[in-house]
């Protein structure tokens, strides 16, 4: 009888007690998928122990020379298996290493394509390792007519508490006029979001669109209700992609001046917030050219020197030339945006994709982001919003995941192994 082992020739594989327990390198297994139909024309060939093209019979098992080496020959099935076993025990290797490997003792038909396909498959890999290339697609910009056409909102939250227990900010900025309003909260939620925007509008006017980003104090029924109830139509960015939300841009500017004003003294900054506002609202905008205050107030701020005798163009003029300014400023964004694109990725409904997940250390939960895996899923594509944004289902389609932006997506294969 045979030895139950193979000879693996020159290979000493340390792992070779472990990996054998599946019983795919058991000379009788490898001797039995060598029985497979496919092999007939080639044992018919080689009865004779004679050697055909580089193929030779050895105890019995089919074998190929290459480069001195007498390589177990193998069906793509067993093959596969094989490789399956040994990309999983040897750390999930890629590709070519893989190939690398399974070539010290087998051989078989397109054996290099078929390794990069099991990768190229695994489960684990394609949750664990980082993709090379970010999926885009032309971005658009938003285009706004008037003051109070579309504001954005968000809270700045977890500030040191100061004089009388505020902590978190809630800021509300006019895209047209870039004018900022800031109001320091005691909490942030819901219910302080649509206080805060109350009083801007018994303030300043109704908007006629809000657009806030995916926070759950936002992504609510409430919030939605009260809102569509003065006629304001809520529009939400997609989830984690600041380009999609403007406010990030604001609140940047906020926080960089409140930094400014109140490095020292952290629990200051509910004093400085008069400043800061005055800070962006009284200085002419770099697009606009016009200070924020005058486009929403229709009057000159105040200002360190006498103003001048009324001579300048009328409010309409003014806005209309505004107008004109933020219209080249969001033509030439999207063009320089667009031009960075490459390759566009546009997904349908029915897709599958994986998305980019949120890598916050979580130490406290025993978790820290540079182990997390890079991506979560896979979920379905339900609908297409404008070829970059996406509505996302758990497979089942019974639970609704978010909307993502084209940029946290990735395609994902329907069949992994
Ligand atoms: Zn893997």
């Amino acid at each position: 009888m045979y030895d139950s082992r193979i000879n693996f020739n020159h290979v000493e594989l340390n792992v070779y007690d472990k990996i054998n327990a599946t019983g795919l390198y058991r000379f009788e297994n490898i001797l039995q998928s060598q029985r497979e139909e496919n092999f007939d024309l080639l044992h018919e060939k080689l009865r004779d122990g004679e050697s055909f093209k580089s193929y030779i019979l050895q105890e019995g098992l089919i074998r190929k020379m290459i480069h001195d080496t007498r390589l177990i020959v193998l069906d793509p099935n067993y093959s596969c298996q094989v490789m399956k076993d040994l990309h999983r025990d040897y750390g999930h290797i890629g590709g070519r290493k893989l190939w690398l490997l399974f070539r010290n003792v087998f051989y078989c038909k397109n054996d290099r394509r078929l390794a990069k396909k099991v990768v190229r498959q695994c489960v684990k890999c394609i949750f664990s390792k980082s993709k090379n290339r970010v999926c885009n697609n032309e971005i658009k910009s938003i285009l706004v007519e008037n003051v109070l056409d579309l504001v954005c909102v968000d809270f700045i939250g977890n500030l040191i508490p100061g004089d009388q227990g505020y902590s978190h900010i809630f800021v509300i900025t006019d895209i047209f006029s870039k004018f900022v309003r800031i109001y320091p909260t005691h909490s942030y939620n819901t219910d302080t979001a649509l206080e805060c925007i109350q009083r801007f509008i018994n303030r300043h006017g109704r908007m006629n669109r809000l657009l806030a980003d995916n926070a759950t104090y936002f992504q609510n029924e409430k919030f939605k209700t009260t809102l569509s109830q003065q006629n304001i139509e809520v529009i939400f960015s997609s989830i984690r992609h600041p380009c999609g939300n403007p406010t990030e841009r604001y609140i940047q500017e906020v926080t960089k001046f409140l930094r400014l004003l109140t490095h020292e003294h952290h629990e200051d900054w509910v004093r400085h917030v008069q400043s800061v506002e005055d800070f962006i609202n009284h200085t002419p905008h770099t697009v606009t050219e016009e200070c924020p205050a005058y486009l929403m107030n229709r009057r000159m701020p105040p200002t360190p020197w006498d103003p001048f005798p009324e001579e300048a163009d009328d409010y309409d003029t003014r806005v209309q030339r505004v107008r004109e300014k933020l219209r080249r400023a969001a033509d030439s964004y999207v063009r320089k945006e667009n031009s960075k694109i490459t390759k566009r990725t546009i997904f349908h409904p029915g897709d599958t994709v994986l998305v980019k997940s949120y890598r916050l250390g979580r130490r406290d939960r025993g978790k820290c982001a540079k182990l997390d895996l890079p991506y979560v899923g896979p979920y379905t594509v339900v609908r297409n919003f404008n070829d970059v944004t996406y509505e996302l289902y758990t497979m089942d389609g019974k639970k609704k995941i978010g909307r993502y932006h084209v940029s946290s997506l990735f395609p994902y294969d329907n069949n992994p192994t």
